[in-house]
């Protein structure tokens, strides 16, 4: 059986709480798995709190490079150690550009290479933020044995596409794959065997979205896009993007827990 999947969501975002009751319910009846992803510390910790509760949020744990500030490797490897089993990727961790006033580069690639040190030793996947910085977050992916990383909403150019699908990994498209030119055109160049989709919920997209806060229910419109652009049916480009999640997880999505 093939569900949505939502790789890169922030479930415990406070944008979401009014609504978390009805995000919930609505994945659960309409087949929706979340890869939820922290921002910090509190935030990973529940999101494997929601994933003991409910079995279509698979908890990511990490600290986001606008958090790189508050990254205590110790507090983070314990965290890791005490919930081995329950910890389905590292994320959202990364590089910024575009933060780089409010975080320094220099702390969040620290953070961001000490978090990939312990994706290497716990063999997890990584679910990685590159905004303004791709070419260094290429970089300093090269240096880990990694079996398994998604560029969430890439937004680099082809060349860097073409390194990253050459080094084995997964991109995931999000709502602008709907509206925008250029993420249509990159997208194009994206091996269907890589692809994961993805809200980043509660992100506000514009144009047709109209500016509301996402939520992982806007899935089914990505899908629809997906399929249109690779020219297969709505049920093929469910089962690819199904598979595709399920090897960059490295585990099945239903039937394991
Ligand atoms: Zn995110």
């Amino acid at each position: 059986m093939s569900s949505l999947v939502d790789a890169h969501v922030h479930l415990v975002d406070d944008e979401l709480k009014p609504y978390l009751d009805w995000i919930l319910s609505s994945c659960w009846l309409g087949n929706v798995i979340v890869f939820a992803n922290g921002m910090d510390l509190s935030s990973s910790k529940l999101n494997l709190e929601f994933s003991l509760k409910h079995y279509f949020v698979k908890a990511f744990v990490g600290v986001h490079p606008w958090c790189a500030l508050s990254f205590s490797k110790i507090d983070f490897e314990n965290l890791l150690k005490e919930n081995v089993g329950h910890v389905f990727g590292i994320g959202e961790i990364g590089l910024d550009g575009k933060y780089v006033e409010i975080v320094p580069m220099n702390v969040q690639k620290k953070v961001f290479e000490e978090q990939l040190s312990l994706a290497e030793r716990y063999d997890l996947p990584v679910n990685v933020h590159s905004r303004r910085a791709q070419e260094m977050v290429i970089e300093t992916l090269s240096s880990y044995r990694l079996s398994r990383v998604l560029l969430h909403w890439f937004s680099g150019d082809e060349r860097m596409l073409k390194r990253g699908l050459d080094m084995g990994f997964f991109f995931s498209f999000g709502p602008t794959l709907v509206y925008s030119k250029s993420t249509r055109k990159l997208f194009q160049k994206c091996d269907f065997s890589r692809v994961l989709v993805e809200t980043d919920a509660p992100v506000a997209y514009g144009v047709c979205f109209e500016g509301f806060t996402s939520s992982p229910l806007l899935l089914s419109s990505i899908v629809y896009t997906v399929s249109n652009l690779f020219r297969k049916s709505l049920e093929e480009t469910l089962n690819i993007i199904w598979e595709n999640s399920q090897s960059y997880l490295g585990r099945r999505l239903l039937g394991d827990e």
